[in-house]
C-alpha cells in the first residue's frame, strides 16, 4: 500500500518534471516561429527590399502581416457561367450577380455627347460579351490589354444591340493557367484588394496572389493558435494555422464561411473577454460600499405612496437592494419603457442609502428633467415626512442656471451632509462640489455614466454604486457589449391604469382639423404638446418655426386657448417657470423645441402633436410619445409631416415586419413614421431603428473604448455573440488572470494584440 503510494509519487514528480521540459521546449518554438513571422516581407520570393515599400505603406510589413491579409472576396467557379449560359439566365429575367471569364478582343472609347463612354469586347468559347463604362473610361482603358483574360462579374443585360453586356462590371486579370484550374477542378479563386501604391509598382492581381500562395507555403504552419484548445474543438474550428492556409485558397465557399465562422468568433470572442475583464475590474477589485439591510423607512414611504409598485417594479428593486447589499460596487442597467416607473425604483433605493447614513444622487440630462425629478421627489418625500415627522429627508438641486446664492446654499448643504438626497445635472460632478458622505449615484435617461465620471469621482476617494436607468429599450446584442460591463434590470411591465396610446400620422394640409381636435379636448381637461425640431445646424431656424407658430396660432387659430411658449435657448429662469404654469394647468396648450423630449412627466398633457415628424430619429420619437399616456386616460400621439411622406408611409402599413433589411434602408423615413403607428412597444421600436441604423459602429463600441470588429456584424451575428459572450466569461470568472496552461494563448494574445484596450479595461 505505502509502497505504491510512494511509486505513484515517484512517477507523478517525473511527469511534472517531464511536463516541464516540454514546455520550455515548446516555448522556445513558439518564440521562434514567431520570429519568422516577424521578419520583413522582402525575403518572399518576388518581393525584395524595393517591392516592400509599396506594402509597407499599406501596414503589411512582415510576413504576419502578409498572412493575415486576407481576400477581400472571392470568383466562385459554381457561379461562374459562359455566354450562352448568360444569354439564357437574362432571357429569364434573373437579377443576380454572375462571373464570366473571357479573353479582351477589342476596347475602345467613343465620345457622346461631350462624355467619354468605354466598351470593351470579351471573348470566350461560347460567344460574346462586352463590358460598358460611362465614368472613368480613361482609367479603365488601360486595364485592359488585347489578349488577356478576365473575370468579369456583374448583373448582366441585352444592349441596345442585343448583346450581352455588364455595365460598371468588377473586373479581375486571371492568367491562363489560373483560368484553366477554374474550370478544370471548380475551385474558388481570391481577390485582394489592390491598392493604388501596388499597382503602381506593377504589381497586379496575379502577383499579389502569387505572393501570398508563398507566404501561406512557407509560413502558415509558424502561426501560432489564438483560442484555447476546448473552444476550437468545441465549436469544430480549423486551428488558426490551417484557417489561414484556407481562406487564401479555400476549395469551396463553404470552407471560406467555416473560416469567416472562426474569425467572426475570435473577434467576439476578445471583446467579450475585455467586456468580462472590465466588468470584473470594478466589481472585485474595487472596495464598494456595503449597506446594511435597514428597510424600516422604505416600508414606511410605501405606505404613503398613492400606488403599488408593479411586480416588475418589485423586482428590479430587488436585485439593485441585492447589489447594494453586497461591498462590490454597482454598477447596474436599469431598463424600462417610457412610463413604466423608474423614478419610485431608484428613489426607493436612495433612501435605502439615506437610511444607511449616505448620500445619494440623481443624475438628469436637461435641467428640465432634474428640476421635475426634484419638484416630484419633493412632494413624495414632504407625503412621507408629514406621516412620519420624527424623519428627516432633504433634498436639494443643483443645476448650472441656478442663481448663485442658490446654488451655494445646496454646495454647503452637500458638503456639511445635511442634504441627503441631491438631484441634478451633469454640474454635480464638477470640481467644486463636495459630497459629505456619497453612497449612490442614479444616472437617469443617459445612456452611460461613464468611465470618466467614475473615475472622477475616485479622484475624490469615492466608489459609490451606481445604478444607470434608461427608457431607450437596449438590444440584446448592445447589452452583450457595449452595455455588456453593467448588470441587468428590466421593468417589463407598464403600471395596470394605462391604456396603449393611439398614434395616427397626418399630412399637414389637415393641421386645422389636428388642432380642432386638441381645442375640444381642452374642456375634457386635455392639455396639449405642440413639439417643432431641432437640428443643430438650423438651430435658429427651427426656433422660428416654434416661436412664429406660437404667436401666430395664438392669435388665430387657437386665440381662445390659453399658450405657452418653451425651448432652450430660454433662460433657465423663464422655463422652469413656463413649465410650472404647464404642470399646474395655468395654460393648455405648450409649444415646445424638443427639449421636452425627455422625461417629463405632466399626466394631463395627453396629446402630443409632433411637426416635421420625418426629422426625427426614431427613438427621439418614441421618447415625445412617451410624454403622454402617463394616466388613466387615453393618449394621443400625432405625428405630422408633409403631405406626400404621410402618403408614402402609409404604403408600408402592415408590412414593416416582413420587410427586408435592405428596403428598409431605402424607405427609412417612411418606415420610421409607419413604425411608430404600428407598434407602442419601445422593445420593438428598438429593434426596428438598429435594422434601420444599419450596421457599421453605431453602437459606439470605440467610444467605449473596445476595438473594433472587422469580421463580425452585431446585428446579424447575435447567435456567434452569445457564445462569445458566454464562453469569455465563464473563462474570466474561473481564471480571471488567465494563469491556467491552456488559456495561455489568450494572454498572450492579448498583450500582443490588444494592448491599447487592455489598458483602457485596467482604468475602467
Ligand atoms: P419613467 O419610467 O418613464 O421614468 P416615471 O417614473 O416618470 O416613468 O413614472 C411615470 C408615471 O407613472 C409617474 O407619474 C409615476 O408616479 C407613475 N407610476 C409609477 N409607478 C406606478 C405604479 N406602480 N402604479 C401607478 N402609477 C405609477
Ligand atoms: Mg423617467
Amino acid at each position: 500500500m505505502s509502497h505504491s503510494l510512494i511509486c505513484s509519487r515517484v512517477s507523478l514528480s517525473v511527469r511534472f518534471c517531464f511536463r516541464g521540459i516540454l514546455k520550455l521546449h515548446h516555448e522556445k518554438n513558439r518564440i521562434m516561429s514567431s520570429a519568422k513571422l516577424e521578419s520583413s516581407i522582402q525575403f518572399l520570393p518576388g518581393i525584395g527590399p524595393k517591392r516592400a515599400i509599396p506594402f509597407a505603406n499599406m501596414g503589411i510589413k512582415t510576413i504576419r502581416d502578409m498572412l493575415f491579409y486576407f481576400p477581400a472576396r472571392y470568383l466562385d467557379r459554381s457561379t461562374i457561367l459562359n455566354s450562352s449560359q448568360l444569354a439564357q439566365f437574362i432571357h429569364e429575367g434573373n437579377d443576380s450577380e454572375v462571373t464570366i471569364i473571357g479573353t479582351v478582343y477589342n476596347k475602345e472609347s467613343k465620345r457622346f455627347g461631350g462624355k467619354e463612354i468605354l466598351v470593351v469586347n470579351f471573348r470566350d468559347k461560347g460567344g460574346f460579351f462586352e463590358g460598358i463604362w460611362f465614368q472613368g473610361a480613361r482609367y479603365h482603358i488601360n486595364k485592359f490589354v488585347i489578349g488577356e483574360t478576365f473575370a468579369v462579374s456583374g448583373k448582366p443585360a441585352f444592349s441596345k444591340f442585343g448583346n450581352i453586356q455588364f455595365a460598371h462590371p468588377d473586373y479581375d486579370k486571371i492568367t491562363e493557367d489560373e483560368t484553366q484550374q477554374f474550370y478544370n477542378t471548380g475551385k474558388v479563386l481570391p481577390v485582394y484588394r489592390l491598392p493604388k501604391e501596388l499597382r503602381e509598382r506593377n504589381i497586379g492581381d496575379m502577383s499579389l496572389r502569387k505572393m501570398a500562395t508563398a507566404a501561406v507555403d512557407q509560413y502558415a504552419v509558424y502561426i501560432e493558435e489564438t483560442l484555447p484548445r476546448s473552444i476550437i474543438e468545441k465549436y469544430k474550428f480549423l486551428p488558426l494555422s490551417e484557417l489561414v492556409r484556407r481562406v487564401h485558397y479555400p476549395a469551396s465557399m463553404e470552407e471560406v464561411n467555416d473560416c469567416h465562422g472562426r474569425l467572426k468568433y475570435e473577434e467576439l470572442f476578445y471583446l467579450e473577454i475585455l467586456i468580462a475583464m472590465r466588468k470584473r475590474n470594478v466589481k472585485e477589485e474595487l472596495p464598494g460600499i456595503m449597506f446594511e439591510n435597514k428597510t424600516a423607512m422604505i416600508r414606511e414611504f410605501m405606505t404613503t405612496l398613492s400606488f403599488e409598485l408593479t411586480e416588475a417594479q418589485k423586482k428590479v428593486s430587488r436585485e439593485i437592494f441585492r447589489d447594494m447589499l453586497t461591498p462590490k460596487p454597482m454598477n447596474r442597467l436599469l431598463q424600462g419603457d417610457v412610463g413604466s416607473g423608474k423614478t419610485i425604483v431608484a428613489l426607493i433605493a436612495m433612501i435605502l442609502a439615506v437610511e444607511n447614513g449616505y448620500q445619494a444622487v440623481m443624475m438628469a440630462p436637461t435641467e428640465i428633467l432634474a428640476n421635475q425629478h426634484f419638484l416630484n421627489i419633493i412632494k413624495l418625500i414632504k407625503r412621507y415626512t408629514d406621516a412620519f415627522p420624527e424623519r428627516i429627508v432633504n433634498v436639494s438641486l443643483l443645476i448650472g442656471g441656478q442663481k448663485k446664492s442658490v446654488r451655494m446654499e445646496h454646495l454647503n448643504a452637500i458638503a456639511t451632509g445635511s442634504s441627503q438626497i441631491v438631484i441634478g445635472t451633469h454640474a454635480l460632478f464638477e470640481e467644486e462640489v463636495l459630497f459629505n458622505r456619497l453612497g449612490l449615484v442614479v444616472v437617469d435617461e443617459q445612456h452611460r455614466f461613464g468611465v470618466v465620471q467614475r473615475a472622477r469621482l475616485m479622484n475624490k476617494g469615492l466608489n459609490p454604486d451606481v445604478l444607470v436607468m434608461s427608457a431607450t429599450p437596449i438590444p440584446r446584442t448592445l447589452s452583450l457589449t457595449v452595455y455588456g460591463d453593467l448588470d441587468n434590470s428590466v421593468i417589463d411591465e407598464m403600471p395596470a391604469n394605462r391604456i396603449p396610446i393611439i398614434t395616427s400620422l397626418r399630412g399637414e394640409s389637415r393641421l386645422p382639423a389636428i388642432l380642432e381636435f386638441a381645442k375640444e379636448k381642452i374642456k375634457e381637461g386635455y392639455q396639449t404638446f405642440i413639439v417643432y425640431p431641432l437640428v443643430e445646424e438650423s438651430e435658429k431656424l427651427d426656433l422660428k418655426a416654434a416661436e412664429e407658430n406660437f404667436s401666430e396660432l395664438s392669435a388665430t387659430f387657437l386665440q381662445d386657448c390659453r399658450t405657452g411658449l418653451v425651448h432652450g435657448r430660454m433662460k433657465w429662469s423663464e422655463k422652469e417657470s413656463i413649465m410650472k404654469k404647464f404642470a399646474e394647468k395655468e395654460f393648455d396648450i405648450l409649444f415646445a423645441t424638443t427639449v421636452i423630449e425627455v422625461g417629463i412627466d405632466i399626466p394631463d398633457a395627453n396629446i402630443i402633436i409632433i411637426n416635421e415628424a420625418h426629422r426625427f430619429g426614431l427613438s427621439q420619437l418614441h421618447q415625445l410619445r412617451g410624454r403622454v399616456g402617463r394616466s388613466d386616460k387615453q393618449g394621443y400621439c400625432i405625428l405630422v409631416t408633409k403631405d406626400e411622406n404621410a402618403a408614402a408611409a402609409s404604403r408600408f402599413r402592415g408590412q414593416i415586419d416582413r420587410m427586408p433589411a435592405w428596403m428598409m434602408e431605402k424607405f427609412k423615413s417612411a418606415i420610421r413614421l409607419e413604425a411608430m403607428v404600428q407598434h407602442t412597444d419601445g422593445f420593438k421600436i428598438a429593434d426596428i431603428d438598429m435594422k434601420l441604423r444599419g450596421p457599421g459602429d453605431i453602437f459606439g463600441i470605440r467610444q467605449s473604448g473596445y476595438p473594433e470588429l472587422k469580421y463580425a456584424v452585431l446585428t446579424e451575428d447575435t447567435e456567434i455573440l452569445i457564445n462569445a459572450q458566454r464562453d469569455a466569461f465563464e473563462i474570466i470568472a474561473h481564471d480571471p488572470h488567465l494563469q491556467q496552461h491552456q488559456f495561455h494563448p489568450i494572454k498572450s494574445h492579448l498583450r500582443a494584440h490588444y494592448s491599447e484596450s487592455l489598458r483602457y479595461a485596467h482604468i475602467a
